[in-house]
């Protein structure tokens, strides 16, 4: 069976840009990797693949929703280290459900027996509301992952995360298996401190930090991973968290906990006096 990995958090907090170099620290620690973009934004694997993929929801459109005549070639493609990517995509702005084009995506790979076929499925789902389909790859993960960086309302959307993986864990396997801190401004003299209190209070731990770096920045443009981009200064340092993380989830016996969400309002007052 895959690892099964499911990265959350709020919009534009760089899941994507995390979750593809988690997914390159991996394939080139020699696992086989399949990257799943569960967002309409369907971005994700643009750093692996270099393209903006063809989506699930597109290729279902050109088989008029016949699900049975899709192959994986008509959604999988390879790029970066072997990782293949896949994007489920998203309906037209204005009409339909994000949701449910998540919802079908995992059942797609259930039905083209794809869950068997990788070390690790790593899925990069939109976090601002965890209902409906977007909460569907919890009922597979081994693990969920939550990318936040240090101010309250990425905070306030990672501690609704913990209340769908504790409500989510009474009926399956996931744990949480921590927070990466993203977009550390060291200059400022902020670093994690809200973050680390956040951890502690919900019963997780920062799985590690990354720094805010304009080479970060930039490789998600250029459709790479940080691994790919040439060799300037600050490129070595920014590797480290990335491959700290997949050998943290490649080891045996991965940390991990089900997490003790703060209520909704209380987490104002708790969180707004630190
Ligand atoms: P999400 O998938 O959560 O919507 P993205 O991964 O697309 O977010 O990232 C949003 C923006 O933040 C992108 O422009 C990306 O280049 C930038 N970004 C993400 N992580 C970092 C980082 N550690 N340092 C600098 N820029 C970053
Ligand atoms: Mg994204």
């Amino acid at each position: 069976m895959s690892l099964v990995l499911a990265v959350y958090g709020k919009g534009g907090i760089g899941k994507s840009t995390t979750s593809a170099n988690i997914s390159a620290a991996l394939a080139l620690k020699g696992a086989k990797v399949l990257q799943i973009g569960c967002d309409p934004k369907h971005d994700s694997t643009f750093p692996i693949t270099g393209k903006l993929q063809k989506t699930v929801i597109e290729a279902l459109e050109e088989v008029d929703f016949h699900h049975e005549e899709l192959t994986a070639e008509d959604v999988i493609e390879t790029g970066f280290a072997g990782i293949d990517g896949l994007e489920a995509g998203g309906p037209p702005a204005g009409s339909g459900c994000g949701g449910y084009v998540v919802g079908e995506s995992v059942t797609l790979l259930q039905e083209l027996g794809l869950y068997d076929k990788y070390d690790v499925i790593l899925f990069d789902v939109l976090g601002d509301v965890v209902c409906g389909g977007f909460s569907a790859p919890l009922n597979y993960a081994d693990y969920a992952i939550i990318i936040a960086t240090n101010d309250f309302d990425s905070i306030f959307a990672a501690n609704r995360l913990c209340m769908a993986i504790q409500q989510k864990s009474v009926r399956y396997k996931v744990k949480l298996a921590g927070i990466v801190a993203n977009r550390v401004d060291y200059t400022t003299g902020g670093g994690t401190n809200m973050l680390d209190q956040f951890a502690e209070k919900v019963g997780t731990r920062l799985l590690a930090k990354v720094p805010y770096h304009e080479l970060i920045r930039k490789s998600r443009f250029a459709g790479k991973t940080l691994f790919a981009m040439e060799d300037t200064p600050g490129k070595d340092e920014c590797l480290v968290p990335y491959n700290e993380i997949a050998e943290t989830l490649m080891q045996e016996n991965t940390p991990a906990s089900i997490p003790e969400p703060i209520g909704d309002r209380e987490i104002f007052e708790i969180v707004g006096g630190w």
